[in-house]
């Protein structure tokens, strides 16, 4: 099986799979509980929390961290605790359906959302970004990478032109497809709160946290026992905490090789399907730009096939990859392809490949080859 569609889900490393099972069957004490087993499970979560600071290069006295069970909760839980209900709020077009449903329902509920559009890259537009502020929004939500296209946008800059409008803006980045595959420096990113997940940096599923400031507004949504310093109430799930930190830790040691051998491996990827598309007579395009997005995720596709048909066409041949978010597919229609301006015929055409730094071990050029030959195979037009 040739797994390309990491941004979905990844395998969780064998070492944190131990990890968790150890946890589970030694560490399995309520954290709550009063005994000295229970002492070391709560020493054992205090330290996740300060190695997930460490791992975004947060200060412990300026930050502090949220385990929720999921991406999707940490979203959930600061759009509605940080949202304001009478001043303005900005989320992307770009957000992931956890940040953009949310907002959306709070918007049905009277609160004041605005939403950023995007450039034909899939970043946000800085222009009309800044045309959306005024002195009195009261928060914003951008994501770092998309989950969509790969495309990165500008955290550090777009915060710096939200606080000149603003100085008591509240900042949120959803960070779930950065996080353990680009740099991230939370001490200069100019953000309050941000989200990452376990299962998408080879960690098991059922855990997310939330990042934030410790002077922002963060109201618990979840209510119950206290747990999580009273900002998420319910009994933590240590074993998967552990395995979090540990994948998240050992791909972030390894950033930079991964972040260039996974690079090469898209690049190439790239040449070898349009080659063999120019060869085939088929009309291959790019959602994004491949140089400046993340090398983790390919937006791509071929006019006159469709995605989901070619999406099955190479699961028969034991070459797994996406549709585009898999929290979408449920969905008609791309919404984010569709605010980048592209035409239907590209959107219906739209496959996602999303990888791992272990997808390096396969063939580009065999990949590529399957590929186009399942697209003209398929194509509509020919
Ligand atoms: N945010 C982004 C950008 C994502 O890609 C995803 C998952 O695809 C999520 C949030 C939700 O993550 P989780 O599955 O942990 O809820």
């Amino acid at each position: 099986m040739i797994y390309l569609d990491n941004a979905s889900t990844t395998r969780c490393s064998e070492k944190s799979a131990q990890i968790v099972k150890d946890a589970m069957l030694e560490d399995f004490f309520n954290p709550s509980a009063k005994y000295t087993q229970a002492l070391n499970a709560t020493k054992k979560l205090s330290e996740a929390r300060v190695r997930i600071l460490k791992s975004l290069k947060a200060r412990a006295d300026e930050f502090n961290v949220v385990f929720t069970g999921s991406a999707t909760e940490a979203n959930n839980l600061v759009l509605t605790s940080s949202m304001s209900k009478h001043k303005e709020n900005i989320v992307s077009v770009g957000e992931h359906a956890s940040v953009y449903e949310t907002a959306k329902t709070m918007r049905m509920n009277g609160y004041p959302v605005l939403e950023a559009p995007l450039n034909e890259f899939g970043e946000v537009d800085e222009n009309a970004f800044l045309e959306l502020l005024t002195p009195t929004t009261a928060f914003v939500s951008i994501m770092l990478v998309s989950n969509e296209t790969g495309a990165i946008n500008k955290i550090k800059r777009l915060s710096e032109i939200a606080r000149k409008i603003n100085p008591r803006i509240l900042i949120h980045t959803d960070a779930v497809q950065a996080y353990g595959k680009i740099k991230i420096n939370l001490s200069t990113l100019g953000v309050d709160y941000l989200t990452i997940s376990s299962h998408k940096v080879e960690g098991p599923k059922g855990v997310g946290a939330l990042v934030y400031r410790k002077k922002a507004k963060l109201n618990p949504q979840i209510l119950g026992g206290g747990q999580e310093e009273g900002k998420r109430s319910g009994t933590e799930n240590l074993p998967s905490i552990l395995g979090f930190v540990n994948s998240v830790e050992n791909l972030i040691e390894n950033l930079e090789d991964n972040y260039n051998k996974v690079k090469d491996f898209k690049l190439k990827l790239i040449e070898s399907i349009k080659t063999y598309s120019i060869n085939e007579g088929l009309e291959f395009s790019i959602n994004g730009n491949p140089m400046e997005s993340s090398p983790y995720i390919l937006s791509c596709g071929f006019k006159g096939t469709k995605g989901e048909v070619l999406l099955h066409a190479l699961e028969a041949e034991g070459i797994l990859v996406g549709t585009g978010s898999a929290c979408n597919s449920r969905h008609s229609g791309n919404r984010i392809l569709f605010a980048m301006g592209r035409d239907t015929g590209i959107i219906e055409g739209n496959i996602r490949l999303s990888f791992a730094p272990e997808t390096i071990k396969f063939n580009f050029d065999e990949i590529a080859k399957t590929i186009v030959r399942l697209a003209k195979k398929h194509n509509h037009t020919k």
